[in-house]
């Protein structure tokens, strides 16, 4: 006998992998030169040179056991002291060690902080649609509920009515995403201002704190020349997801971390729950010869090469807005969230199948009028969809 939850979850694959999936099998059919694939968010930019040298270094140089040994649980000491001087260099802030846990990418950073954040199955985390699809099994796993508030499809900030609705007594948390997949906005700081006082405010209503979760793995894929607002000069409560899977291309090694703010109230048992939760689930010790590597790209300071997201990005936004086609103009991330013609994401998905262009509806991000596109892939590949886009905006505008 298994679990009935564990085994739909393992049997009926996210709606992106489905795509993917779907497109390997195509390739194989009509070339993988024929297939426009826009589904998934695996970056197509390699690694900061630096980085793979330091890690062929590091291989070639190190003492294997002490490269290849278990850390302590929550990462060694050179590698969240690395972390912690980079952070306060670039944002002025005030970590040790003792602020951070390194985790196996985002996705290990968000299970272990839900599951540590629900106190019964009663726990409610809020997240804003769009938002990423899995915080929603994320959340059930750690045995609360996701509640979702509807997109503001206006600028795609935050209907802060709609969040203020859905706060109560059982709300533990709220997630945010900025730069957010898959609108590629980033929230303005007179938003992250808005809703820590917000979040105040409910929490002085409610009676205890609400831990605003910052899941931030797209930190530095910023195209404009404002920073992200970083959450805990905002609000105390903040715990920060963090990956570098995108960042430093690096999302198949499975490295980031979790962050709790100094702030924080309750700090130790905030910090300790992350660990326990993170010591239960397998996430212990995250892989050694990459926490030497993110130290080193730490003290080096490495910044993804933003140069062709950048280029395909103002491709793709003035190729498809000439056709018609409206969306955000996207700042961050490397993905474009499209109003779909005729107003469902899933037909409009299905029917860019034909033209075998792989984009994903916007229904998984809680907006099904939508369809996601990811640019990171090879600029020619944009230039050589474009016309099928152009078919397909005909198709469903005639
Ligand atoms: N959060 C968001 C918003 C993401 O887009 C992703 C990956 O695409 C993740 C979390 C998971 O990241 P990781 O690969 O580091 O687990």
């Amino acid at each position: 006998m298994v679990s009935k939850d564990m085994l739909r979850l393992g049997r009926v694959r996210s709606a992106i992998r489905e795509l993917f999936e779907f497109g390997r099998k195509r390739a194989a059919i009509v070339g993988d030169e024929n297939i426009y694939d826009f589904s998934l968010g695996n970056p197509s930019v390699p690694p900061p040179a630096a980085l793979t040298e330091e890690m062929v270094r590091l291989l070639s140089e190190c003492d294997p056991s002490a490269l290849h040994g278990y850390t302590s649980a929550p990462g060694s000491n050179e590698t969240r002291d690395a972390i912690a001087e980079n952070l306060n260099r670039r944002f002025h802030t005030s970590f040790t060690r003792r602020n951070l846990y390194i985790t196996c990418g985002a996705a290990a950073a968000l299970t272990s902080v839900l599951r540590a954040l629900t106190v019964d199955s009663s726990t409610e985390f809020i997240a804003i649609a769009p938002y990423f699809p899995e915080y929603g099994c994320f959340a059930a796993t750690a045995g609360g509920t996701l509640v979702v508030v509807p997109p503001d499809v206006k600028n795609f900030q935050i209907d802060f009515d709609a969040l203020e609705e859905r706060i109560n007594i059982h709300t533990q948390g709220v997630i945010i995403n900025s730069p957010n997949n898959p609108s590629g906005v980033i929230y303005s700081e007179a938003t992250i201002q808005r809703l820590s006082d917000l979040l105040r405010k409910k929490s002085a209503e409610i009676g205890h704190d609400i831990y605003l979760i910052s899941d931030e793995p797209y930190r530095e894929l910023n195209y404009t020349d404002q920073p992200v607002p970083f959450v805990t000069d905002y609000y105390d409560a903040s715990i920060i997801s963090y990956s570098y899977s995108k960042s430093l291309s690096l999302p198949g090694d499975r490295i980031g971390y979790v962050l709790v703010g100094n702030a924080m109230p309750d700090f130790e048992d905030v910090y300790d729950a992350i660990a326990g939760s993170a010591r239960v689930q397998g996430y212990v010790c995250a892989p050694s010869l990459l926490q030497k590597a993110i130290t080193r790209a730490a003290e080096l300071n490495l910044m993804p090469d933003l140069s062709s997201y950048r280029k395909n990005r103002d491709a793709l936004y003035e190729g498809l807005s000439a056709f018609g086609y409206r969306c955000m103009p996207p700042d961050g991330a490397f993905y474009l969230f499209l109003e779909a013609p005729g107003g469902d994401g899933d037909a409009f998905a299905e029917a860019a199948k034909e033209e075998d262009i792989l984009i994903v509806s916007g229904r998984s991000f809680g907006c099904p009028s939508f369809v996601r596109v990811a640019y990171c892939v090879a600029y020619d590949t944009i230039i050589r969809a474009l016309p099928g886009f152009g078919r397909l905006y005909q198709k469903f505008c005639k």
